[in-house]
């Protein structure tokens, strides 16, 4: 049996605690490329306008998996740390199920539709049991892979944090975007490599630790309900004050985004902040001249402070 993973969405959260589960359970998988203009093309093709971009790229992955494999893999994840998700995800196995019908694709999910510390564990029990494993085989595989994406996660908020507090003379920019956006070769990538090519040092909000920052994300709103969005948030209210300039990158037509941003720019005052907003058109001209006087005015306040 092989297990295709869809490089969309969650994946950028949760591929150590995927990818370990199914290596210690002995499944085999394939994992489809980074995101390149045929999955784009075939993302636009599949999916309604009224889509976020990242669920379009969703369905550009699967469509191709869809002959590489025997289930593809998406899981059904409605609350993470507490919070609820946005309704895209807990809606995600069902729209993928109606666009692809009549193809006879076989799914493979596990549905996290509960609060509390056992949820996750038992959600994967369920899918363990689906795939005949045993006992003993699901429950080791499980908390190997939960040690390993929480390593995997201290590791990297432990780099984001040095690279926040190591002095430089280049200008720290706050990244603030989803994992599913920054971490994507299509959406993400242009705004590092273009902001590392300007001479910045970009920090990613989504890289500093979770618990910590929804804790924090209160200070700037107690009512926000969205668990990633408060992650993100969290990140702004612990360390805005260290870096120079805030680039908010959101994806066309996210409506949890489309309300926090602007919270997040009426709140913020003291640092310039660049909202840009990435849809499945390609060219990065526009993205690059935005950027290029986004930094011009980190480099002038740094000259002069007081101005
Ligand atoms: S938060 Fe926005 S980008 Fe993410 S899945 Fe929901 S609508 Fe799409």
């Amino acid at each position: 049996m092989k297990v295709g993973i869809p490089r969309a969405l969650l994946y950028y959260k949760y591929e150590k605690l995927w990818t370990t589960f199914f290596d210690e359970c002995g499944i085999e998988y394939i994992i489809s490329p980074e995101t390149n203009k045929a999955i784009i093309n075939d993302a636009a093709n599949l999916a309604i306008d009224e889509t976020c971009l990242p669920t379009k790229i969703l369905l550009g992955h699967i469509n191709w998996l869809k002959n590489q494999c025997d289930y593809i893999f998406i899981p059904r994840v409605e609350f993470v740390y507490r919070a609820q998700m946005c309704t895209k995800f807990m809606a995600q196995i069902d729209l993928v199920m109606n666009t692809f019908r009549g193809e006879h694709l076989k799914f493979l999910f596990y549905n996290l539709y509960k609060k509390g510390p056992k949820a996750e564990y038992k959600a994967f029990k369920k899918m363990g049991k689906y795939l005949g494993l045993k006992k003993s085989v699901y429950k080791y595989a499980y908390y190997t892979a939960k040690q390993a994406q929480v390593y995997y996660e201290m590791f990297r908020a432990q780099n984001q944090l040095q690279l926040l507090q190591q002095p430089t003379p280049q200008n720290k920019v706050l990244v603030v975007a989803h994992a599913y956006n920054i971490g994507d070769k299509f959406v993400g990538e242009p705004i590092l490599r273009t902001l590392k090519n300007l001479g910045c040092r970009p920090i990613i909000a989504e890289y500093f630790d979770a618990r910590e920052c929804i804790q924090a994300s209160k200070q700037l709103s107690r009512t926000l309900p969205w668990a990633y969005n408060q992650h993100l948030l969290g990140a702004i209210a612990l360390y805005h004050e260290q870096v120079d300039g805030i680039v908010i990158l959101t994806t066309f037509p996210c409506g949890p985004d489309s309300m926090v941003n602007e919270m997040i720019v009426r709140k913020i005052k003291d640092k310039p902040i660049l909202t840009l907003t990435m849809d499945t058109q390609d060219g990065s001209a526009g993205l690059e001249t935005r950027l290029e006087s986004f930094v011009d005015i980190l480099n002038f306040q740094k000259e002069r402070p007081h101005a």
